[in-house]
């Protein structure tokens, strides 16, 4: 694994937006793609709406890569989640629609420990690096019911069934549940001035609620994490519809249904190139201009209405909508 301290993420998409300056690749901001554009059996393009301005644009292409990472604003079962707001399976529904194979998609995977206080929070990622340095569950009791180091599902299953099965869970001030991690503990395993050198974005991150990491120990509950499966493909990272490939979280198989902690970006780099590479040899050998049509999709409302399923939900998502009372019900408590 590879990390630069706490701000992993943050670094690495430093590392991308400036190969996209240095090299000028095109690039459409703020354009998220609302459909797939096909003709026959084979994609050839996508319709992008602009967020700002509501317009369409449509872009023609002789191959797709889809790599709009997982689902965890999806909210499953009402948990919070890690993911950024940008996290609505819409790759998904968009290749679902031109006929794609699914895998694993009822395979959710939990990240222990997400905050659990104060509401601002509530869901954010507290890495598994701390357990790793020596934090510890610690239920209402001040027992550690579990041994910290086990894989997520196992960490995970026992904090929910400390807080709504054993009833050894903490009710926060604003109702939801959790248990205590010992981050104190850190520091007599490492000694004094380990948790700033290793933690500084968790450090940062509860200082602005006047909560010191170093002194208290903090309220967790797991939280939605990760899309085990998604959009099926081979080993180059291509899907059973033609001219369309994916990359990154959004595709499934590689994990099965429960990936191991900390191999995503792996993942994302072995098999995002792979797919890059397999998709610019296709590219070379296609030839000719293409139809570009949504039959795909009049074939696709006919298949609902043949099913009998009624269509409520919009799709994609694009990003959620967190007003209202929906919302804060979501938030006051999981089950
Ligand atoms: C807090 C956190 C910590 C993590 N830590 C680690 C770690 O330490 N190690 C590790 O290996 N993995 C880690 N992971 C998992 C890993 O970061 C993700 O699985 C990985 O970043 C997914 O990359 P991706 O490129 O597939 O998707 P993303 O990075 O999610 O990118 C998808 C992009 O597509 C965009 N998009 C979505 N819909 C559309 C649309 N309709 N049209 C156009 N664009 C769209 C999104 O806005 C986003 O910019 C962590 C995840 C989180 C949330």
């Amino acid at each position: 694994m590879h990390s630069c301290r706490d701000y992993t993420g943050l670094e690495e998409f430093r590392v991308l937006r400036d190969e996209f300056r240095a090299r000028q690749i095109p690039c459409l901001e703020h354009y998220p793609a609302i459909e797939l554009l096909t003709e026959g059996a084979r994609v050839t393009g996508a319709v992008l709406w602009n967020l700002e301005t509501g317009d369409y644009k449509i872009v023609r292409a002789k191959a797709i890569i889809i790599a709009t990472g997982g689902y965890g604003r999806l909210h499953i079962r009402g948990f919070p989640t890690t993911n950024h707001y940008g996290a609505t399976f819409d790759g998904v529904v968009l290749a679902y629609r031109a006929g794609a194979k699914l895998r694993d998609i009822d395979a959710v995977q939990y990240h222990p420990t997400g905050a659990a206080y104060p509401i601002q929070i509530v869901g954010y990622l507290l890495t598994e690096k701390l357990r790793g340095s020596g934090a510890q569950p610690v239920n209402a009791d001040g027992e550690a019911f579990v041994y910290p180091l086990e894989p997520r599902d196992v960490e995970a299953a026992s904090i929910i069934r400390e807080c709504y099965v054993r009833n050894k869970g903490i009710i926060t001030p604003t109702g939801l549940r959790g248990v205590w991690l010992d981050t104190p503990l850190i520091e007599i395993k490492n000694g004094k001035g380990y948790i700033e050198k290793a933690f500084p974005g968790m450090i940062r991150m509860y200082k602005r609620y006047d909560i010191d990491i170093r002194k208290d120990p903090v309220l967790v509950f797991p939280t939605l994490h990760y899309q085990n499966g998604g959009i099926e493909t081979d080993s180059d990272g291509r899907t059973n519809v033609e001219g369309l490939w994916v990359a990154g979280e959004v595709s499934g198989g590689v994990h099965g249904k429960n990936r191991l902690m900390g191999n995503s970006t792996l993942d994302c780099l072995v098999f995002g190139r792979k797919a890059g590479m397999s998709t610019a040899d296709y590219v070379k050998s296609q030839k000719g201009e293409r139809k570009i049509a949504l039959d795909h999709l009049k074939h696709y409302v006919q298949k609902l209405q043949q099913a009998g399923v009624k269509e409520t939900r919009r799709a994609p998502i694009i990003l959620p909508d967190y007003r209202g009372k929906a919302a804060l019900a979501r938030m006051i408590d999981v089950f």
